[in-house]
């Protein structure tokens, strides 16, 4: 914050000098600083509103920044210093009243400057022109008579092109868009010209709308809902009319939650309203969601994977009433809808839901208070509800409705723990126990699929001298580099960086070796042992778009894969009929963090992952291989007893007063130079013990944090732990204010930190 004035400090260049009966706005801008800033409104701008985006010098070096109009025509007695508004960004509102609301609350709550709060609320590509026609192609007169009997003279691509068309027809939705024809058939559009040229296909233009690109609608329920599933929906429907109130549903693996949305968005829709389902960005690629978009009409899906121009036409249809339901990640919760009428957080536990630059929120409490903004029920689902929520019902605070079996009189998988250590055959580094191997076989065998998981990527986890204990580090990060095999190099999972690897140690040269287990080792012991199956890696490291994604997972579904190796991305609301097998290479990998949640983690992903199995008509078994069987987290997930661990979890936080019975914020602050991050954590650590009450409030560091060095950058951090989350709320902005103005380091504030490290 330091070396950053406001606009009015500025000497205004005479050419920019404005006239004597300006008129002034109040302008928050996208950087690190408080407050809002006066700037003149030149006339030619037109008229200026609240809410609107434009642009502003701002800072000594006169950088034009983004910044929001909060106030229109304000008093300001000096206008000739005044910087003018250089540019206007948007012609027409971008906000509803409740989402303006809403960001005023996300910059107080999460302690975030409002310009940089509102920034992340509407995508910069918003209010770009947007793509408003598209083409689309029919069979042509020539071909309705030849009924797939092609011409001989055409082309490979040319015929498939035509069969395409063919079977749209039969089925109901021609036309195909030129897009997904060229896509499909491999046809280049100079083929398509000489189509056309023998009046084998013809082509219109038409305007682009969400109904055009969704295609066709499911008209029938594929099954009627079973009774613990009408309950949930005849409590849930009522509140529709209510106003504000939140629900927590807490339903198993395959207990149909999905459906229950449905049912319920359409009933909104119904009503003329609008509904946002927000679900972890893996999630949006899986096939529930996608058969969830045949369900519902007019759905916008904002995620990652959109284009500019694409997620500029869905956020406009959006804004514009046209779109019926949005479904996407947690900045989803943020859609326009000019007429909302609920809001649905799916696998409300996701601690993906926080987002980790500012405005650090958490898309499930934005939703809430998004909820209550705009006076409309909010369901958070789960199967594994987080301790928060599950507090919240507990306490009255949310209402809590239960799913507690699985649809079609499915059974639970059961669970098997296998002591690792037991398993291990001495000398031979082998991570797949001679239980689960033995599973493995069978199940292929049966011609059946297994899902296996290991939350850790890369090969080997260190790269380690035995001699000198020297272990391999990343130089601007001091963590251990992860040797990838597949690639053949070490990798930081920081910062990205990659290396190769030393022939011998750099400080003894003594004998390098790989140690420690990743994924891709089982990918190898995998191959070694079932040559013949068919094995699929899914990674952060294979996996690097929304494509490839969906393409493991349509082989999966295809039968083309046997075995499904991956990440707690295989966890997430996978359904497939013929996984019949769940194994866990190790539930072990995140009870060694420091972290109060790593209990529940490990829980969350146990539950979750074997929640895979047994979907179909086989029933579902799962092994799972730990060091510490007799931890509670592994226990309970055995029995799949969720309101067990919720308790026995509950009781432990609240001896240590840790969230959901006290809040917590963190604080880290960095700097390249160490002195300067201690120094400036220091700094902070005195405002916070000179200003902050001693009663109900505990201060934990200042200390190196747990990463002390991450992108170059040293870190330190201050841990606060209150039960009085309101006062403490209103004193950090001004401590913050002063600390920042006294060391050149980067103070960070993390209200609610979901990590830790
Ligand atoms: P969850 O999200 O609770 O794990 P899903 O919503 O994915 O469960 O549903 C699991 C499967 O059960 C899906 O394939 C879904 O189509 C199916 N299903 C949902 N409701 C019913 C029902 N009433 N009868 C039969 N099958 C159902
Ligand atoms: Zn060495
Ligand atoms: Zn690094």
């Amino acid at each position: 914050m330091t070396g950053l004035f406001p606009g009015e400090q500025f000497e205004s260049a005479d050419a920019a000098r404005p006239a004597l009966d300006v008129r002034v706005v109040g302008v928050a801008v996208q950087a690190n600083v408080w407050g809002d800033f006066d700037y003149a409104w030149p006339a030619p701008l037109g008229e200026p509103f609240v809410g609107q985006r434009v642009r502003v010098q701002f800072g000594r070096g006169g950088r034009t920044i983004l910044g929001f109009i909060v106030e229109v025509d304000r008093v300001h007695s000096d206008t000739h210093k005044l910087k003018p508004v250089s540019q206007v960004v948007d012609q027409e509102l971008q906000f509803s009243d409740d989402l303006w609301e809403l960001a005023q609350w996300i910059s107080q709550y999460y302690m975030t400057p409002l310009g940089v709060t509102l920034a992340g609320c509407v995508p910069s590509a918003v209010g770009q022109s947007v793509k408003r026609a598209e083409t689309v192609v029919f069979l042509g007169e020539a071909s309705a008579d030849l009924a797939g009997h092609w011409p001989k003279s055409l082309g490979v691509r040319q015929r498939k092109a035509l069969d395409e068309l063919l079977e749209a027809r039969k089925q109901g939705v021609e036309p195909l868009t030129m897009e997904a024809l060229t896509h499909h058939s491999g046809i280049g559009r100079d083929s398509i010209k000489r189509l056309i040229l023998r009046d084998m296909v013809r082509t219109e233009s038409r305007p682009v709308t969400l109904e055009s690109l969704q295609g066709k609608l499911a008209n029938e329920d594929p099954f009627p809902l079973n009774s613990d599933q009408q309950t949930v929906l005849d409590s849930l429907l009522p509140k529709l009319a209510r106003g504000f109130s939140t629900t927590l549903l807490h339903g198993v693996t395959g207990s149909g939650k999905t459906e229950v949305y449905v049912r319920a968005i359409r009933e909104v829709i119904a009503q003329g309203k609008q509904a946002i389902l927000l679900a972890p960005e893996i999630a949006l690629a899986t096939q529930t969601l996608q058969r969830l978009a045949t369900r519902l009409p007019r759905v916008a899906v904002l995620h990652s994977g959109l284009t500019n121009a694409q997620r500029a036409f869905h956020w406009e249809q959006i804004r514009s009433g046209q779109a019926s339901v949005v479904i996407g990640p947690r900045s989803a919760i943020f859609a326009p809808t000019p007429n909302l009428g609920l809001v649905i957080v799916d696998e409300e536990h996701e601690s993906s839901y926080k987002q980790d630059t500012a405005p650090r929120y958490h898309g499930r409490d934005v939703a809430v208070m998004r909820a209550k903004l705009a006076k409309v029920p909010v369901v958070l689902g789960s199967a594994t509800p987080s301790m928060e929520s599950y507090h919240n019902a507990q306490t009255g605070r949310y209402d809590l409705l239960t799913l507690p079996s699985r649809v079609r009189g499915l059974a639970m998988p059961t669970l098997k723990i296998v002591p690792l250590r037991k398993e291990m055959t001495r000398g031979r580094i082998e991570l797949v126990g001679q239980t689960l191997t033995n599973k493995i076989a069978e199940t292929l065998d049966k011609n059946e699929q297994a899902i296996l998981l290991l939350n850790r990527r890369g090969y080997a986890s260190y790269v380690f001298c035995p001699s000198c204990q020297w272990i391999h580090q990343c130089d601007d990060c001091e963590r251990p580099l992860v040797w990838h095999q597949a690639i053949q190099l070490m990798v930081c999972h920081h910062c990205n960086t990659t290396r190769s690897l030393p022939e011998v140690c750099p400080a003894c040269s003594g004998k390098i070796v790989l140690f420690g287990y990743g994924i891709q080792r089982i990918e190898d012991e995998l191959a070694r042992k079932f040559s013949l199956a068919r094995v699929a890696r899914m990674d952060s490291d294979t996996m690097t778009s929304p494509k490839q994604f969906q393409k493991v997972l349509g082989d999966f579904a295809a039968g083309d894969v046997d075995i499904l190796l991956g990440t707690q991305m295989v966890a997430k609301g996978l359904d497939f009929p013929k996984v019949s097998l769940v194994g866990v290479v190790s539930a072990d990998t995140s009870l060694g963090l420091k972290d109060f949640r790593a209990s529940e983690r490990t829980f969350q992903l146990i539950v979750q992952v074997a929640g895979r199995a047994g979907r179909g008509d086989t029933p579902g078994s799962v092994v799972v291989q730990t060091l510490f069987g007799d931890e509670p987290s592994i226990q309970f997930a055995q029995s799949h007893d969720y309101r067990g661990f919720a308790l026995h979890e509950l009781a432990e936080r609240k001896e240590a007063a840790y969230p959901p019975y006290g809040r917590m914020v963190r604080f880290i602050v960095r700097h390249e130079k160490i002195e300067t991050a201690a120094e400036g954590a220091e700094t902070l650590g005195r405002f916070l013990q000179a200003h902050l009450p001693a009663h109900g409030v505990r201060t934990l560091g200042p200390q190196q944090a747990e990463f002390a060095r991450i992108r170059r950058q040293f870190r330190f951090d201050i841990l606060l732990m209150t039960d009085r989350p309101g006062l403490i709320q209103q004193k950090i902005g001004p401590i913050l204010r002063q600390a920042s103005r006294e060391t050149p380091a980067d103070i960070l504030v993390d209200v609610d930190p979901m990590n830790l490290l």
